[in-house]
């Protein structure tokens, strides 16, 4: 039998194919098409893993309950309401087939996520406008793409309730699910794990055994359901993302652009011929997406929203572009780590790999270097912070190294001293393109003299610093601050020629 031509869903095309089409690096497109997190979440670490692939080679008997029970008691709800599938999209398929199989499918509103049309054409129902006669209603609350969130309409047919975003909103309909409402949820939207492909749906017993009962067996990996539980481990906090929703939408506005109030992790630009600006965008590896009626911005963090908004004003005021953070990632079996890094910057700096003292200092060296720094990440903290803070080191280095360049145009020479308290610390630095470092600190805290050496040796650069003092603390910190300033120094811009006889560093 041939199979029925279906309309397919649509994906945007991978980084790849973009940055190919625009002449830029693959790294350097930045995608605000998918309204997923800016960075994984700290639950994600190698150590996660560590049970589920001890015992890769056999199915979950227990059909990851522990990951459902932590999902229950989340939601106050009995473990024999949650089913697991392989992302919500899997519900929203089955659910239409299960519940809509020939018959009619509604979405309230309207206008909403693609998929519910994909949805019934596979299950061979037509999509109709009157939620009051379909067989299935998918009510998409908050709704993609506009970010409102909807009345929950009274039906006859099957209320299905989308919270993909609801964990943005604060609300949810859960207590509709003792009515026969089916709730879906994902981990893909505020827990950061898109890729992982985790949803889950919530309803009475009796009708969480149908829909199980229609799913392929496990269709989940167990690698999945660990980050799952991982990540419900930690509180779900979205109040940095929510305020950064709020700031983007107020630029946007300053901008002239009027995004509608959201529910989400996206804004919602309405606008006739959004295409335009998607192209125009692209050319600046600043991907986002076109609806009818309108453009989708999802909401990152404020160094990837500054890169659109910088692209946003060269636009449309005609400004400067100015140059964008360069991005680096490094991933070890140890550690899983993200730079962003921009020289010269404004001193914007944030650094969380857990290995909390080594964070502050590097974050010391950024500030007083003048980059603009974010650099993420976790690693096998239980180990002790020796990878973690070499690691961490090398991976800022690295980003050095590539944002260096050629080296041309720099000063290359650097001098600081610098006291904190009793300690005092002074720094040589020289952009040499040779990995040399020549470290006296007296008393070390630990790892601040292998830092400086992981540091000198990626970044490629002569380091020589002489730090003491009577407390470790202080005698590293005006180290850090020392080669940070020392660094700024360095990277001036002096002509454009090399500093360098040979020609070349
Ligand atoms: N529902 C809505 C409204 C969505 O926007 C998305 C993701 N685009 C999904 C469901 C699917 O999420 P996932 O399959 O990753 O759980």
């Amino acid at each position: 039998m041939k199979p029925v031509a279906l309309e397919a869903y649509q994906w945007p095309p991978s980084s790849e194919v973009i940055a190919q089409r625009v002449g830029l690096d693959p790294r350097s497109i930045l995608r605000f098409d998918g309204n997923v997190a800016a960075m994984p979440p700290a639950s994600a670490r190698p150590a996660a893993l560590a049970k589920a692939l001890a015992d890769v080679n056999e199915y979950d008997r227990g059909r990851y309950l522990p990951l459902r029970e932590a999902i229950a008691l989340r939601h106050g709800v009995g473990v024999d309401q949650v089913a697991l599938g392989a992302g919500s999209d899997e519900f929203i398929v089955l659910l239409a087939r299960i519940f809509a199989e020939g018959g009619t499918v509604a979405t309230v509103p309207a206008y909403s996520y693609s998929m519910y049309g994909f949805a019934a054409s596979m299950a061979g129902a037509s999509i109709i406008e009157d939620p009051m006669l379909a067989d299935v209603v998918f009510v998409c609350r908050p709704n993609n793409p506009t970010g409102e969130l909807p009345d929950i309409p009274d039906v006859p047919g099957q209320l299905i309730i989308d919270e993909a975003y609801a964990d943005y909103a604060g609300v949810d309909a859960l207590d509709r699910v003792a009515d026969g409402a089916i709730v879906l949820r994902t981990f893909s939207k505020a827990y950061g794990l898109a890729g992982a492909r985790v949803g889950y749906a919530l309803a009475t017993p009796a009708l969480t055994e149908v829909i199980t009962s229609r799913q392929a067996p496990l269709s989940v990996s167990s690698l999945s359901a660990s980050l799952a539980l991982a990540a419900l481990s930690l509180p779900l906090d979205v109040t940095g993302q929510v305020a950064e929703r709020e700031r983007l939408a107020g630029e946007l506005t300053a901008l002239g652009l009027a995004p509608l109030p959201s529910y989400t992790n996206f804004l919602f630009i309405p606008m006739d011929e959004p295409q335009e600006l998607v192209d125009q965008l692209m050319d600046f590896g600043v991907v986002v997406r076109a609806y009818e009626g309108g453009l989708r911005i999802s909401v990152k963090d404020e160094l990837d929203d500054d890169v659109l908004l910088d692209a946003l004003r060269a636009l449309t005021r005609g400004d400067d572009l100015p140059s964008r953070p360069l991005r680096h990632r490094r991933a070890t079996a140890e550690t899983l780590l993200t730079v962003r890094l921009r020289i010269p910057g404004e001193g914007r700096v944030f650094v969380n790999t857990g290995a909390g003292f080594y964070d502050h200092m590097l974050q010391q060296l950024a500030f007083h270097g003048g980059m603009d720094l974010r650099l993420e990440g976790v690693g096998d903290l239980e180990t002790g912070e020796h990878h973690v803070v070499e690691d961490m080191m090398r991976t800022f280095g690295e980003a050095l190294d590539e944002a260096l360049g050629d080296r041309r145009g720099l000063t290359r020479y650097g001098e600081a001293r610098v006291p904190m308290d009793e300690a005092l610390a002074h720094a040589v630095v020289d952009l040499s393109g040779r990995a040399t470092a020549n470290i006296s600190i007296v008393p070390d805290p630990g790892m601040a003299a292998h830092a400086f050496e992981s540091l000198a040796q990626t970044a490629r650069i002569t380091l020589h610093v002489t730090a003491a003092g009577e407390n470790a603390h202080h005698v590293a910190e005006a180290a850090f601050k020392a080669v940070g300033r020392a660094i700024a120094q360095a990277l001036v811009r002096d002509g454009n020629q090399v500093r360098s006889t040979k020609g070349s560093l």
